[in-house]
């Protein structure tokens, strides 16, 4: 039998092991490519803009900590839940075997990027973009902080893939962990800014179905397209893709190999004409 001091201890330990995970990968990649070496990476820049102001970086740090608390509270709940054998969770690999592990993790990344493509569709309907994906859009050019910016509602709605294979799917605690540290990799290099991926990876038979940071950094830009996490499949399949997404990172490309560290080309359609959203309406024009 559980005790309340137990979840809490658990709820503790977990919060603190989430924060220093985030921070892990983030702190370093944004001191690497916005502080220390700034100028050295200028040419893998995406957006031509000046870097964000601090205020707006503090702001994507606060929303990501209110995320992980989230986060946290639905750890408890599937670590409670799990505790009273209602969860798929197991613990022995033995009870499936590796190949079944390994397996489980293409699975889970596969079916966390699908669900997260029309859920992200979903909330960029005007009805639930001002209600709750607004708080992540406040980021247009986001920095590695911005990968958990969330509203609190999209924290829990991001929540629901990890509810879902923790019910759904037998999948075992080092499957969900490895997905936990995969997804937080890719979600802070989307949001990295600087384009690290190389040439040709858009038109790479296989890589051209990876989303490079370029292509979720668009998205922020322009507000709408690109709706993608992991893979760009399903931006194809439904034609969300901005067609000047691969002139976009092949100019980009050419800049980084030039060298050149001025502002420039590349990108200027994406900051000198982003999309407006009509306040009133609340749609998109
Ligand atoms: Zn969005
Ligand atoms: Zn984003």
């Amino acid at each position: 039998m559980f005790q309340v001091q137990d979840l809490v201890t658990y709820g503790v330990w977990d919060f603190v092991v989430n924060v220093l995970i985030f921070a892990a990968l983030a702190v370093p990649l944004f001191l690497l490519f916005w502080k220390f070496y700034k100028k050295k990476f200028q040419s893998r820049r995406i957006q031509s803009k000046p870097s964000n102001s601090t205020a707006s970086i503090r702001e994507e740090i606060k929303h990501s900590m209110v995320t992980l608390i989230i986060f946290t509270l639905v750890d408890v709940l599937i670590y409670l839940t799990q505790l009273k054998g209602y969860t798929k969770i197991y613990t022995n690999v033995n009870d499936y075997g590796w190949p079944y592990l390994i397996c489980s993790v293409l699975i889970i990344i596969i079916l966390h990027d699908t669900i997260y493509y029309f859920l992200h569709r979903l909330m960029h309907h005007p009805k639930i973009y001002y209600i709750i994906h607004k708080v992540h859009h406040e980021s247009t050019d986001p920095s590695p902080f911005a990968a958990f910016s969330f509203h609190p509602l999209e924290a829990l709605l991001e929540s629901i893939p990890y509810v879902i294979f923790a019910f759904l799917l037998p999948v075992h605690l080092v499957a969900l962990w490895a997905w936990q540290i995969i997804q937080i990799t890719f979600n802070i290099i989307a949001h990295l800014g600087y384009e690290i991926y190389p040439k040709g990876f858009n038109t790479h038979w296989l890589f051209r179905f990876k989303t490079p940071s370029t292509h979720h950094n668009m998205h922020h830009a322009k507000v709408r397209g690109n709706y993608g996490l992991y893979f760009t499949w399903w931006d194809k399949i439904f034609k969300t893709e901005f067609p000047e997404y691969n002139q976009t990172y092949e100019e980009l490309q050419e800049k980084i190999a030039e060298g050149k560290t001025s502002n420039h080309h590349a990108l200027k359609h994406i900051t000198d004409t982003p999309f407006k959203i009509t306040e009133k309406t609340g749609t998109f024009s």
